[in-house]
């Protein structure tokens, strides 16, 4: 995994996730999913990597640092942010290349044989994340690796082969006696016992659906990075190692009149292999 560019990565047992299943049913119960409709659809697949795929025995997690400049947060009063995963190329498209040649590395070579998971299929990737080793889910709801922080995108590989040793499962909390990511959240999205109302989060809000009802972003035209730069397990991860993180462009060089202008033509030129492109093509 190493090879094709991952910074940390697992294997885990294909075996269903009754726990995370039922925290993820309590969490939909709570109307916690705004516009999520997918969420409900599939659970059985989302917990149960063989249900997702029949003949699968094993998963592998790979994770990759993306943390760049403005990562750590924007300037007071700059009203035209983007998170920092979204100004490199499509991390699905890099992810799904990866995942692909490690497949072929590892001599799964039947294209057939094995999934490739880059959010797009229903699986329980974070879930996944901790039991293959690589960190603990945080309250901000990220996976938190001690080294690389939470500055991380996840893929998975199912592959029909059993492991002959499995990862460890992550088992601490550095979240312990920490909440800064609850008192950061400018809108309260953070549940202090555990998950996030997407109804309230602003990347939701401006990512996976541009809601047409009036939302304050406070100042985040895509995504949000505040309950991640205020977080301490942040503050000393590495930047990205992994070039196909390098960032494609600085939102600093852009204004709201910009924004305000800006034809879906041009943002294909200026934007178009970047995660951006999800705001323009609703
Ligand atoms: S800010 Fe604190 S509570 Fe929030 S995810 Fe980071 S360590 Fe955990
Ligand atoms: S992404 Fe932003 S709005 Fe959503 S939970 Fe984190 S800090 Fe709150």
């Amino acid at each position: 995994m190493a090879a094709v560019g991952f910074d940390v990565w697992g294997v885990v047992p294909a075996v269903e996730l009754s726990d995370a299943k039922r925290r993820f049913e309590q969490w939909l119960a709570g109307g916690n999913a705004y516009r999520l409709d997918y969420l409900e659809r599939n659970i059985h697949k989302r917990f149960d990597p063989q249900a997702l795929h029949p003949g699968t025995r094993s998963v592998i997690v790979g994770a990759v640092g993306y943390k760049n400049h403005l990562s750590e947060g924007y300037e007071a009063g700059f009203d035209c942010r983007v998170a920092s995963y979204a100004l490199s190329r499509d991390y699905h498209d890099s992810l799904r290349e990866m995942l692909r040649q490690a497949a072929q590395m590892l001599g799964f070579t039947e294209p057939k044989s094995v999934k490739v998971c880059v959010d797009s299929a229903p699986l329980a990737e974070k879930s996944l994340a901790r039991l293959a080793g690589i960190g603990w889910i945080g309250r901000n709801s990220l996976i938190i690796n001690p080294r690389l922080g939470s500055f991380m995108v996840l893929g998975e590989l199912l592959v029909p082969e059993e492991c002959d040793e499995y990862s460890e499962p992550y088992g601490e909390s550095g979240c312990v006696g920490c909440g800064r990511c609850l008192l950061r959240c400018p809108t309260g999205a953070i549940n202090p016992q555990g998950g996030i109302n997407t109804t309230l989060c602003i990347s939701n809000r401006t990512v996976e659906r541009a809601s047409e009802e009036p939302f304050d972003t406070r100042g985040w035209l895509f995504g949000c990075d505040e309950c991640q730069s205020c977080c301490p397990h942040n503050a000393s991860a590495p930047h990205y190692r992994n070039p196909r993180f390098e960032p494609t462009f600085s939102p600093l060089d852009y204004d709201s009149e910009f924004w305000a202008n800006l034809t879906p033509e041009e943002a294909e030129s200026r934007f178009g292999t970047t995660p951006l492109m999800r705001r323009f093509k609703k």
